[in-house]
């Protein structure tokens, strides 16, 4: 189990007795990795204290900053060992008591399994964003994954081991995990309204995500740019034919200009946009080349001894 938690000191108390009951009811060992991502509340003293109630179950990873909800997973799974890996929200969207259904898919020789979540209980421009994301990204990746977002997902152990062979630093994981995945599968998964506190990702936080997970797997939008460039110089070209033939036929033309000041506006725009692509791009590799770490565990709380 692995779950990124920030900020989150209010839904803690109650997640963990619903998970350690679904956990225990497997019959299997299991360990529940807890990755404290620069909280500024009390969640690390909180994962102090299931540390200290299940000693050998629980272990907590303190990050030394926040890094975000992927990196922070990135950090757990390095030290997880398990032969399946599940990863879940803190803050009680996800509800516990799906995992055996997720392991039971597992069992059945999938590699990587997916949640969708049913009923989604969030706001209504979240799931518009969501949809309009998933629709983009399935076109863009050619992946056919129907909920990007939804984080109550299990990971085979070969799959993990693929993901902690990756050093990108820009990262979405269930794409990356789907691009590694042999026999990957989705199962339907209940999902609740968040327990307490607000959403962890402000809008911005939320584009630079979605632009991690577009750019992150694909370029086709630079090429779609490129196309765009092509058609557009050849419409140029045509249009330029055009008038110089009319020219000697008709003679000169001067009506029309506010139409040609709406064709360059949105050629302008379009412009911008496709430089701003490019910039998301450029960005990432300059991000990429400073080599920077993804994340640092600042201190380990009941891991296994070293
Ligand atoms: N989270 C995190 N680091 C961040 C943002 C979020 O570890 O920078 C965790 C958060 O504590 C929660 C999970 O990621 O366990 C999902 O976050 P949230 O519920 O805020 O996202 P939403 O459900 O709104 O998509
Ligand atoms: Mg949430």
């Amino acid at each position: 189990m692995v779950i990124p938690v920030f900020n989150e000191a209010e839904n803690l108390p109650a997640l963990l007795p619903r998970l350690l009951p679904v956990m225990d009811g497997l019959g299997r060992p299991y360990e529940v990795i807890f990755v404290d991502d620069g909280s500024r509340d009390l969640t690390l003293s909180v994962l102090r204290g299931f540390v200290a109630e299940r000693p050998g179950t629980v272990r907590v990873l303190e990050l030394s900053r926040n890094f975000g909800q992927h990196p922070a997973i990135l950090a757990a799974f390095q030290r997880a060992r398990g032969s399946v890996v599940v990863t879940l929200d803190a803050d009680l969207q996800n509800p516990p008591e799906e995992i055996p259904r997720l392991l039971a898919k597992i069992d059945e020789g999938f590699d990587v399994v997916g949640g969708i979540r049913r009923n989604r209980q969030d706001s209504w421009f979240r799931r518009a964003a969501s949809r309009l994301v998933n629709r983009v990204t399935g076109a863009i990746t050619g992946m056919r994954l129907s909920d990007y977002g939804c984080m109550l997902r299990a990971y085979g152990r070969d799959v993990v081991d693929e993901i902690n062979a990756c050093e990108e630093n820009a990262t979405f994981i269930p794409a990356l995990a789907q691009s590694f995945s042999r026999r990957p599968t989705e199962v339907e998964v209940a999902h609740a309204e968040r327990a307490a506190g607000e959403s962890k990702y402000s809008l911005y936080k939320l584009l630079r995500l979605n632009f991690d997970l577009m750019t992150g797997f694909s370029v086709v939008p630079l090429q779609i740019f490129t196309l765009f460039g092509f058609v557009v110089a050849a419409g140029g070209v045509a249009f330029g034919v055009f008038l110089g033939i009319r020219r000697l036929i008709v003679g000169a033309e001067v009506e029309g200009v506010f139409t040609l000041f709406a064709i360059l506006f949105t050629v302008v725009g379009v412009l911008l946009a496709g430089l701003g692509i490019v910039g998301e791009y450029i960005g990432r590799i300059y991000h990429e080349v400073r080599r920077r770490p993804r994340f640092s565990v600042r201190r380990e709380f009941g891991g296994p001894p070293a």
